[in-house]
């Protein structure tokens, strides 16, 4: 996509090929963390315009290059690249429409928020501590089939609403986030609170989630941008042993020296 992408676009050559390289290698990662697997997809804003970059659709994700990735706008028009989006793009549209805070978007069909759609009085809670960045409420989309209209994008967008989590019905979840990095180290956190909801249900105890009082406590301490650096220098590096990501693409996404300093210490 990216030398004629960003002539088109007007964007800087650079930053659009971080993204497509940020989007990639988060996939491939969510890939090894079996939170994808042959559906789902991941895509990054393109800051000050109406279009964000996106993998092709039937594109395997444990292989996916940034060379390949699209420029796709809000009409679903593939700007840049060859090939087509996912079917389920009006996802990732309407909601980088709604919410103009929103940088990075994660559809998934993980297993475990599915079973959280099916179970009858059961509710997905904050349990584990970094599950605090899920205190506002994860809501439940009631549409259970796949997302392929402007109006089913809306309504899922309408049902997200302020929050930073929604489950689809029989189907999966979305995540939004301030960055792909971002986005990845959130859907680790989202795997292993559900994990441990479940865990607390199938011991067959009744689950004790966060208490506000808690999520205040969690949230004094919270250092999220470091946090973030942190575990995505982890996987990155994990990805790179394990030979998930390539090795050149080490250099421009291991975080610098700096970027994993704390601003403060306790
Ligand atoms: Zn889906």
């Amino acid at each position: 996509m990216v030398m004629q992408a960003t002539r088109k676009t007007g964007v800087a050559p650079q930053a659009n090929d971080t993204r497509a390289l940020e989007a990639a290698a988060a996939t491939r990662m969510l890939v090894a963390e079996r939170i994808l697997d042959y559906s789902g997809h991941v895509s990054i804003r393109i800051p000050g315009q109406d279009a964000f970059v996106i993998q092709i659709g039937s594109n395997s994700r444990a292989e996916v290059e940034p060379e390949s990735m699209l420029v796709v706008d809000f009409d679903g028009k593939v700007l840049e690249g060859r090939g087509q989006p996912p079917s389920e793009i009006p996802i990732h549209i309407e909601i980088l429409k709604a919410r103009p805070d929103v940088q990075a978007v994660l559809h998934s069909h993980m297993e475990l928020a599915i079973a959280f759609t099916m179970m009858e009085g059961v509710t997905l809670q904050p349990m584990r501590a970094r599950a605090s960045r899920w205190k506002s409420g994860i809501p439940t989309d009631p549409d259970p089939s796949h997302i392929k209209t402007k109006e089913q994008g809306r309504a899922l967008a309408k049902t997200l609403g302020p929050h930073h989590a929604v489950l689809m019905r029989a189907h999966g979840l979305t995540l939004v986030a301030e960055s792909a990095q971002a986005l990845f180290i959130d859907a680790v956190h989202f795997k292993e609170n559900a994990t441990a909801q479940m865990q607390a249900l199938q011991a067959g105890t009744k689950p004790l989630p966060l208490t506000d009082g808690e999520i205040e406590q969690i949230e004094k301490m919270e250092m999220r941008d470091w946090h973030i650096q942190k575990l995505w220098n982890y996987y990155v590096r994990k990805g790179l042993k394990e030979g998930v990501l390539p090795d050149e693409w080490g250099a421009p996404l291991i975080p610098s020296a700096d970027m994993l300093t704390r601003d403060r210490t306790y």
